[in-house]
């Protein structure tokens, strides 16, 4: 029990340390995004013209990774709250559907149900957009993403996420959420490893099943609210 208190309290430590130092990267690289934007529109220098918008992505890539490794070592206990699933799912459609649709990917849900669900809501939402985001991703000529309740028990419902993209391999299927495990030329690896994490700190649980050049499916199952969880009918209403 001892040495659990001391291991936690170090990693508290190491995710203050962490947080800071991301903190200080960051101002100097907003300092330096805004600069190359600016001489970016500005210049008559056809090279910074043309590689400067480049830049930029590479910065925001660099500020993603930042933000994904935070999200993992930041030691953030999650705030469980009664929540409406089909409005998160709606929500997390709403806020990925341009991104779909700049990638020809439509994005489609069937009828949920009321069902509560005893979660985190801001980072059920992040799971969940890394989730689609790496549907739309698998996708290459336009494609569907489909949300439908997939399993129902007493104590948890399962959510289907399934895409009609390129589907992986067993192997890679195996990779799938190991810091850095990236098949794409400017992935971070990071999304899964994030999500896994933050689905299991509320008490849920995340299966991946796939077919080679068919598709994947995603099963989530979180918790839904009952009695021993203290969060029935004494919601947020
Ligand atoms: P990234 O998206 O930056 O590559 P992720 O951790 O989000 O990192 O995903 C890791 C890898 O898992 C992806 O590069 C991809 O190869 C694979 N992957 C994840 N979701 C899917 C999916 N729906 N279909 C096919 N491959 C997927
Ligand atoms: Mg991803």
């Amino acid at each position: 029990q001892l040495k659990e208190t001391v291991y936690l309290d170090k990693l508290a430590v190491a995710g203050q340390m962490a947080a800071a130092i991301a903190h200080e990267v960051r101002n100097p690289m907003t300092t330096i995004r805004g600069m190359i934007q600016f001489l970016g529109s500005t210049t008559t220098d056809e090279k910074l013209k043309e590689h400067s918008p480049l830049l930029i992505e590479e910065l925001d890539r660099t500020n993603k990774i930042i933000t994904d490794y935070l999200s993992m070592v930041k030691p953030d206990v999650p705030k469980l709250e009664r929540v409406e699933l089909e409005k998160v799912l709606m929500d997390v459609i709403s806020l990925t559907a341009p991104y779909g649709s700049i990638n020809n990917v439509e994005l489609t849900a069937s009828e949920i149900g009321s069902y509560k669900v005893c979660i985190d809501e801001p980072k059920l939402k992040q799971g969940l957009m890394n989730i689609i985001k790496n549907g739309i991703e698998a996708i290459e000529e336009g494609g569907t993403i489909h949300l439908y309740p997939y399993k129902v028990t007493k104590r948890n419902i399962t959510i289907a996420i399934e895409d009609n993209g390129k589907g992986m391999t067993e192997e890679e299927l195996e990779q799938i959420g190991l810091p850095f495990y990236t098949t794409k030329a400017k992935g971070t690896g990071l999304g899964m490893m994030v999500t896994y994490k933050l689905i299991q700190d509320m008490g849920g649980k995340l299966r991946y099943e796939s077919v080679l050049n068919e598709g994947t499916r995603v099963l989530l199952t979180l918790p839904l609210c009952t009695k021993s969880s203290g969060l029935v009918d004494e919601g947020v209403e």
